[in-house]
């Protein structure tokens, strides 16, 4: 063990497998012919206490496709259910096996999961497998997210694993690495509120009190206090995907995390011009998860998981849905809150006056009007250069610019800290989907994976304004068919 440590730096511990038998499966991964890898993220290693030269290497890709298990590693495949698209169904890591988790030197505990490394008992109909073109998108997409500062699961590799996978086509295989402070979701209390029983359901409500919310373990009413928790950081996070325009594509209740991080990088898709009625997933025929549904179905998916901890809230079952409806209520205002604090900072208004949201509404409203790309609005407002946005010359942008102008200059301070905030919330560069596509055609096609790299450095600081950044903010030619993504198969 000692000298593990020394090289890779592996330092797994495996609560999770230590939870009663319901809640996993003992697994292996497939072997893979193959694996090579497509990217590694040496600095999330790194910050992992990972020996990223180490790993950087063919025994680096042997772990990652799951041929080789790092130290201390004890596989399984985690059990939930979930509510898919508003129907109940039992799931469970079908493609997925967590490893184990990582401690750092700081104390922190971090899910390490493969991601298409074979069947499962949970895998139904599928192949266990997953393909190279969505787990580069995962990887992308899921970094960008992470250097925007939102709570994210992360990607510490891809590996391609030398074989087909059969889907339309046939495309090659991979396996996404993926890390998380965890990955209880709401599924996992619907699972155990379903199949488990009042003790499986306090069981697992302990461990994530325990492993996310130490604060509430105290507290008599505890299992209140996590879903109030859970409702709380659910409305940030989604308040700061609606900031940046991002649109998760397959909100159901099992890809909801418990930590309040984002999960399961399917479909989802960067906004480019404003609609609130965007949907980029091509299964999501109803726009159920468009972005402008993003914050109630957020808020219908925590009242299933304050339905799934009912009994732990109260004997009766009155008082524990009066519990419940209390803390659940709560959602709407502190998802406003959250918008409105964080449209304040993106319109450079320090200090909350009155008549905010009506002008934050104006503007949305005459973007959407315009079909104005929503990153760029707020970038050409951030860099004072209103010339630049192709609402420039239309009558209620400008006048909408004089208000805006005139109500930066009645608060105390200055342009200038006011600009400064903008450029710390307003993106400059963030994943577009054309440039997206671009990277994962030269890896998928070509294996070359330098377009990607490209793509990732600049993904990674996307509050810098630099001028290398300029070509990465230009929008893709008019295209007469809107984007369309596809679940991760
Ligand atoms: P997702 O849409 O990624 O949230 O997945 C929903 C469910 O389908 C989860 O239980 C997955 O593990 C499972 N699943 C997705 N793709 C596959 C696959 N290729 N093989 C087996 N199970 C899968
Ligand atoms: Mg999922």
């Amino acid at each position: 063990m000692t000298q593990n440590i020394i090289n890779a730096g592996w330092n797994l511990n495996n609560s999770y497998a230590r939870l009663p038998d319901p809640f996993f499966e003992k697994v292996q991964p497939d072997p893979v012919s193959n694996p090579e890898f497509a990217v590694f993220n040496k600095a999330l290693a790194e910050s992992l206490g990972l020996n990223s030269d180490k790993l950087n290497s063919q025994e680096g890709a042997e772990i990652f496709s799951g041929n080789t298990l790092p130290e201390g590693a004890m596989p399984i495949a985690q059990a939930y259910a979930g509510h898919q698209f508003g129907h109940f169904t039992m799931l469970g890591d079908g493609r997925a096996v967590l490893l184990g988790e990582q401690l750092t030197v700081s104390g922190k505990r971090y899910d390490i999961q493969l991601k298409g490394s074979g069947r499962t008992p949970f895998s139904r109909g599928g192949d266990g497998r997953a393909t190279l073109g969505p787990m580069l998108r995962e990887h992308i997409i899921s970094e960008a997210m992470y250097a925007l500062g939102i709570p994210t699961n992360r990607s510490l590799a891809v590996v391609t694993t030398g074989e087909p996978v059969f889907r339309e086509n046939e495309l090659p295989g991979a396996i996404l690495t993926r890390t998380a402070s965890s990955h209880l979701r709401i599924g996992t209390f619907e699972y155990a509120a379903q199949w488990g029983g009042k003790e499986g359901l306090r069981t697992i409500a302990d461990y994530a009190i325990k492993r996310h919310y130490p604060e509430v373990e105290a507290q008599e009413d505890r299992y209140v206090k996590l879903f109030e928790k859970v409702v709380e950081n659910q409305a940030a996070l989604i308040a700061r995907w609606q900031l940046v325009g991002f649109i998760h594509g397959v909100m159901n209740t099992d890809n909801m995390t418990i930590s309040g991080e984002t999960i399961d990088y399917g479909p989802c898709a960067f906004m480019n011009e404003y609609d609130p009625a965007t949907v980029f997933s091509s299964i999501d025929v109803q726009g159920r998860y468009a972005y402008q549904n993003q914050p109630p179905i957020g808020q219908w998916n925590l009242a299933r998981f304050g339905e799934a901890l009912l009994p732990l809230f109260a004997k009766e079952q009155d008082k524990a849905v009066e519990l419940a409806q209390s803390v659940h209520s709560k959602f709407e205002e502190l998802y406003h809150k959250h918008w409105l604090d964080g449209m304040r900072e993106k319109l450079g208004f320090l200090e909350g006056a009155a008549q905010d949201e009506p002008l934050i509404e104006d503007l949305l409203g005459i973007m959407k009007k315009h079909q104005a790309d929503f990153t760029n609005t707020f970038r050409a407002l951030t860099m004072d250069k209103p010339e630049i946005t192709p609402m420039k010359d239309t009558p209620d942008f400008t006048n909408w610019y004089k208000q805006w102008q005139a109500r930066l200059e009645r608060q105390k301070v200055s342009k200038n800290e006011a600009f400064a905030k903008m450029k710390s919330v307003n993106p400059s560069v963030i994943p577009r989907n054309h440039l997206v596509e671009e990277a994962l055609e030269a890896a998928v096609r070509d294996r070359d994976y330098s377009v990607m790299e490209r793509l990732l450095n600049v993904l990674a600081e996307p509050y810098a304004y630099s001028s290398e950044q300029e070509e990465f903010t230009k929008l893709p030619p008019a295209c007469d068919r809107p984007y369309r993504t596809f679940c991760g198969t």
